[in-house]
C-alpha cells in the first residue's frame, strides 16, 4: 500500500469513528430526554433513574464512545462477550451488569467480572455466585428477577427467566444470608403482549415487599428502549437500553 493509500483509508476509518460516535451521543442524549420528560411526569427527579447501556452484539468501540461520553453502567446478557469485553475495556471504570438468564456453570466467569447480576431467581444459582465470588475475594450485587409473564405457568420458568412473583421474597432472603452477595432489589422484563404497566405495577408491588424487609434494596431495574417511560412511572431506577443507544439488533438476537 502507498503512504498516500494509506493515509486515505485512515481518514475514511476516522470518518467513519467520528461518525459514530455523533451518532451514539445523538442517542444518548434523546434517552437522557426521554427519561428526564417522564421523570418530570412522575413527579421524581431525573438522578432517580440510572441508564444501563446494554451493549450486547456491539463492539467494546462502542462502549468506548459510550465512557467517553459519560455513561457508565453497561449491561450484557451472553457470558463470553461479556467476559472479553469487560477484559478488553479493563482501563476504564465501569460497572458491569449481567442482564440475561445465567445458567450455574456460568456463575464461575461471570463472578470474575460482574459487579451487578440482574437475573438472579432460583436458590441454586444463589448458591453458586455466593461461592464463586468468595473464591475471587469479590463482592456483587444481586437483583431477583421476577417473571411478569402471566401466561407462564406459576413453578415454569418462563422463557425470559424470572422467579414467579409469589417467591421473590424467599430469593431475596437466599441472597441476604449469602456471604459475599448483596441484596440490590428486583429487575423484570414486561411481558410480550399485555400492558406493560400493568406488569411494571406488579413489579413495584414485589420491590415493596422485600424492601419493607431490606430497606437498602432500593433498586427496581425495569423498562427498555420501548417501554422506559412506563417503567419511570412505576418506580423504576434502572433502565435497562441497548436499541435506543446503539440502534436495532435485527432478528433473533437476543
Ligand atoms: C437486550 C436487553 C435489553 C435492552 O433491550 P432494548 O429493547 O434493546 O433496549 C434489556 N434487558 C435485557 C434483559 C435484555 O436482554
Amino acid at each position: 500500500m502507498t503512504a498516500e493509500n494509506g493515509g486515505r483509508a485512515e481518514r475514511a476509518r476516522d470518518g467513519e469513528a467520528d461518525a459514530r460516535r455523533r451518532t451514539i451521543a445523538a442517542n444518548l442524549e434523546a434517552v437522557r430526554e426521554r427519561a428526564a420528560a417522564a421523570c418530570e411526569k412522575a413527579g421524581r427527579p431525573p438522578s432517580d433513574v440510572t441508564i444501563i447501556a446494554v451493549t450486547k452484539t456491539y463492539p467494546a468501540s462502542d462502549v468506548r464512545i459510550l465512557a467517553d461520553l459519560g455513561l457508565r453502567e453497561v449491561g450484557e446478557n451472553r457470558d463470553q462477550e461479556a467476559a472479553g469485553k469487560a477484559a478488553e475495556l479493563g482501563d476504564l471504570p465501569l460497572t458491569w451488569h449481567f442482564v440475561g438468564q445465567l445458567q450455574t456453570n456460568k456463575a464461575r466467569s461471570v463472578a470474575r467480572y460482574a459487579d451487578v447480576v440482574h437475573s438472579v431467581d432460583r436458590a441454586r444459582l444463589v448458591g453458586a455466585l455466593g461461592a464463586r465470588v468468595r473464591a475471587e475475594g469479590r463482592g456483587l450485587t444481586c437483583l431477583v428477577q421476577v417473571n411478569l409473564d402471566a401466561g407462564s405457568q406459576a413453578g415454569v420458568i418462563g422463557p425470559r427467566g424470572g422467579a414467579d412473583p409469589r417467591d421473590a421474597l424467599g430469593v431475596a432472603d437466599l441472597i441476604a444470608a449469602e456471604e459475599g452477595l448483596e441484596l440490590g432489589g428486583v429487575m423484570a422484563v414486561a411481558p410480550r403482549e399485555g400492558d406493560p404497566g400493568a406488569a411494571f405495577a406488579r413489579l413495584g408491588a414485589v420491590a415493596a415487599g422485600i424492601r419493607d424487609r431490606y430497606p437498602r434494596a432500593k433498586v427496581i431495574s425495569a423498562g427498555m428502549s420501548g417501554d422506559m417511560e412506563t417503567a419511570i412511572e412505576h418506580g423504576a431506577t434502572h433502565l435497562r437500553v441497548g436499541t435506543a443507544l446503539l440502534g436495532d439488533r435485527g432478528p433473533n438476537v437476543g
